[in-house]
């Protein structure tokens, strides 16, 4: 297939001619996309995915555009995707708009990809589980997916990355920041934003609030004792040391065996829930109840698409 060997050189017009297959809602274009994942996944896998959570205003796109560009810097390709199943609403909430990131969308080491606009959470995450195939083929070796932390859009996120960070302002309050329990409990690092200027001593003291705030959560299934930081993504301060925990995270969870655990967890996870999303609740149940969601579960880990294995039930 032309495209996915184009894809495979690293081919970033290609990549975005991929994730628009992907993404067409056509039937014609259905068997192509599948083609295309296919082709792609004995490529994919060789990146640290990482989620970029936070409330509008938070600074997410700064931080992203801060950290995307120190990356660059060193040489790395850096992907960023979005889940934001509201987008079409609001005109492209998060990522509409690549003037956001302007300088890490020149960057050629760089790929930025909005939100598909339509369709459920469900969906639109699925699509970018999608992407972040062909994004990974194409020799993407940093996955960056932000999502807006206002819903359960961040819990979906979780599934598909590694390493999930939350960013938050100092003095805002949880109930302000709409950030739930259960989404802090997601994540492997807790960042304070805009820690510059007036607001520097109030994100020290808030990140200090976090800390012994985090030590009564608890401890997390991997061994992982989840980080809190200050940054200011405009003065780059802070944003290489959260790369620095970034990548003892992934060192550790790889000699631990957890990375591939986690992923094998998630990618089984997505069977379930696009099986149920296809063939409806009642059909699944029956699935699990006859145990022959075991059978697809086990094609799955053979490396077979959920596509494919679709086809088979
Ligand atoms: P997003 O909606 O979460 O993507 O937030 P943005 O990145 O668009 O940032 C929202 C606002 O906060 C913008 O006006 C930014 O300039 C500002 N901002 C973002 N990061 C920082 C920072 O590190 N320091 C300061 N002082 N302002 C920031």
């Amino acid at each position: 297939m032309e495209l996915a060997q184009q894809i495979i050189k690293g081919n970033r017009t290609a990549l975005g001619q991929g994730i628009t297959l992907l993404e067409s809602t056509l039937p014609e274009h259905e068997k192509q996309a599948q083609d295309l994942i296919t082709a792609c996944l004995p490529h994919s896998g060789k990146s640290i995915r990482i989620g970029v959570t936070g409330v509008p205003g938070v600074g997410k796109s700064t931080f992203i555009e801060a950290f995307g560009k120190l990356l660059t810097s060193q040489g790395k390709k850096v992907a960023v995707l979005a889940i934001d199943p509201t987008s079409e609403r609001t005109h492209g909430s998060i990522l509409g708009d690549k003037s956001r990131m302007h300088e890490l969308a020149a960057d050629e080491n760089a790929f930025i990809r909005p939100s598909p606009s339509s369709g459920t959470l469900g969906g639109v995450a699925n699509k970018t589980r999608e992407s972040i195939i062909l994004c990974e083929a194409a020799g993407f070796e940093i996955i960056l997916i932000e999502t807006v932390g206002v819903g359960q859009s961040e819990t979906s996120a979780s599934n598909l990355v590694d390493f999930f960070l939350l960013l938050m302002l100092a003095g805002a309050g949880d109930e302000l920041q709409g950030i739930k329990r259960g989404i802090m409990e997601l994540a492997d690092a807790l960042i304070i934003t805009k820690s510059d200027g007036d607001n520097l001593q109030k994100s020290k003291n808030a990140a200090l609030e976090y800390k012994s705030a985090l030590h009564l959560f608890p401890p997390m299934e991997n061994g992982w004792t989840p980080q809190v930081s200050t940054c200011s993504a405009l003065e780059n301060i802070g944003v290489f040391e959260i790369f620095e925990t970034i990548n003892k995270f992934d060192t550790q969870m790889i000699s631990s065996g957890w990375k591939m655990k986690n992923r094998k967890d998630q990618n089984t996870y997505w069977l379930h829930h696009i099986i149920k999303g296809q063939i409806g609740t009642k059909k699944y149940q029956e699935l699990v109840s006859k145990e022959d969601i075991l059978k697809l579960e086990l094609l799955l880990h053979k490396g077979e698409t959920i596509s494919q294995i679709i086809d088979k039930i």
